[in-house]
C-alpha cells in the first residue's frame, strides 16, 4: 500500500505516518525531533499550545544541517489555538508560529478546536491555554464565527504562508457549513481515532468529500492515563491490553501498538503517534509490512462504544460533540 495520502487542492502527498509533538518535553524535543527523521518520518504533527515549537525548530534545524532530509521533504504541521481565532490574531499566531520554527511556511495548518475563547497576547502570555486568568483558571469563551476563521485561513494560504489547511475536532454539521463558503476546501480533518470511539460514520463523509483524515491518540487512553483524563470505572481494559488487540498482536508478531496503527493506516486514516522511546519512535513507522485481514479489522471495529477521551465537554463544560 502507498504510505502518504494525496491531498486535495495542493495534491501534495501526506505522509500515513508522523511524528506526534504534544507533552514532548522541551529538553528532549530537539533529539527527538532528529530521532524522528533518523527512523524515517517526514510529517511532524505540532500546534503552538505543545509549547515546544522552538524545540521542534531546533530539531528540524538540526537534521538538515546533518543532511538527514531537505526542508521540502518535509511535512510540518502546525494548529491555530483557541485565544485566536479572530482573523486579526490569526496572523499574528501564524507569524509566532513559523518564527519559533524557523520556517517560511508550514505544510499544514489546522483550526486545533471548533472553541474560540477570549483573546491573550502573545507577548503577555504564549502558549495561553484555555484560560484567560491563569491562576483562577478561569475559561471565557469569545464567540467568533468558524467562517471568519476560515477565511483568514484562507488568506495564508494566498500569502504562501501555510501550503495546505484543515480542520481538527469539528462533527459532521460543522464540517458540512465549511463547505459551503470554502474558497479553499479543507484538506485535512484531524480526529480522535481508535477502536474504542472509530469514527465511522464521520470519516466515511469526510472522505467521500475529498478530505484526508488523520486520527490522533491511536492508542486510546495511553496518553490521557498520565493526566488523569481516564475514568471509565472498574470493568474498563486499556485499549493496548485488550484481548481482541493482543492476540491479534501475536499473530502478526508484531506489537499491540502496531495492531492499532495499521488498523487506522488500513482505512487511509494517517496517524501521528506520540513516542519518547527510540524504539517504540522506530516500531511505530514500521507498519508497513503486514496487513491485517477483514476478520481482524471488523474484530478491531466491534470494539467501537464511541468513546472519546479528548472532549472539552470534561476539561471546559463545553460540549461540542453533544446532540
Ligand atoms: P498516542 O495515542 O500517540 O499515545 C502516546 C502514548 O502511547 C505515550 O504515553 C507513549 O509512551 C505510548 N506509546 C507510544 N508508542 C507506543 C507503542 N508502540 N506501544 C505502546 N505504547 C506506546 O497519543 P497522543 O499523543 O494523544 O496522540 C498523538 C498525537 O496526536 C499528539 O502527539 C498530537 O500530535 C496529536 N493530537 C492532536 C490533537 C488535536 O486536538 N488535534 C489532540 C491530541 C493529540
Amino acid at each position: 500500500m502507498s504510505t502518504t495520502i494525496k491531498l486535495s487542492g495542493t495534491g501534495q502527498e501526506m505522509p500515513l505516518v508522523g511524528y506526534g509533538l504534544w507533552k514532548v518535553p522541551k529538553d528532549v524535543c530537539k533529539d527527538m525531533v532528529v530521532q524522528a527523521i533518523k527512523s524515517g518520518y517526514r510529517l511532524l504533527d505540532g500546534a503552538s499550545d505543545y509549547g515546544n515549537e522552538l524545540e521542534v525548530g531546533h530539531g528540524i534545524k538540526e537534521a538538515i544541517s546533518q543532511g538527514l532530509v531537505k526542508r521540502e521533504d518535509l511535512f510540518v504541521t502546525g494548529k491555530l489555538w483557541c485565544t485566536h481565532h479572530r482573523k486579526e490574531h490569526v496572523k499574528l499566531a501564524i507569524n509566532r508560529s513559523l518564527a519559533d520554527l524557523g520556517l517560511e511556511y508550514l505544510d499544514l495548518y489546522l483550526i486545533h478546536f471548533p472553541v474560540s475563547v477570549k483573546y491573550v497576547p502573545i507577548e503577555e502570555r504564549y502558549p495561553a491555554a484555555f484560560f484567560a486568568d491563569p491562576v483562577a483558571k478561569t475559561v471565557v469563551i469569545d464567540p467568533v464565527p468558524y467562517q471568519e476563521t476560515w477565511q483568514a485561513l484562507e488568506q495564508l494560504v494566498d500569502r504562501g504562508l501555510v501550503k495546505n489547511i484543515g480542520v481538527s475536532n469539528i462533527p459532521a454539521a460543522l464540517l458540512i457549513d465549511v463547505l459551503s463558503y470554502a474558497r479553499i476546501k479543507p484538506a485535512v480533518l484531524q480526529i480522535e481515532v481508535h477502536p474504542y470511539g472509530n469514527r465511522a460514520q464521520l470519516i466515511q463523509f469526510a472522505q467521500t468529500q475529498g478530505l484526508a483524515i488523520t486520527g490522533y491518540s491511536s492508542f486510546g487512553d495511553a496518553s490521557y492515563q498520565s493526566i488523569g483524563m481516564v475514568n471509565q470505572g472498574a470493568d474498563y481494559i486499556p485499549l493496548l491490553e485488550h484481548p481482541t488487540v493482543t492476540s491479534i498482536a501475536s499473530e502478526h508478531k508484531v506489537s499491540p501498538g502496531q495492531v492499532l496503527l495499521r488498523w487506522a493506516v488500513q482505512q487511509n486514516v494517517a496517524v501521528v503517534p506520540k513516542s519518547l522511546s527510540n524504539e517504540r519512535i522506530s516500531q511505530n513507522i514500521n507498519i508497513f509490512h503486514f496487513v491485517l485481514s477483514d476478520d481482524q479489522m471488523q474484530s478491531l471495529n466491534r470494539l467501537n462504544i464511541n468513546l472519546k477521551f479528548n472532549d472539552p465537554a470534561k476539561y471546559l463544560n463545553y460540549p461540542i460533540y453533544a446532540n
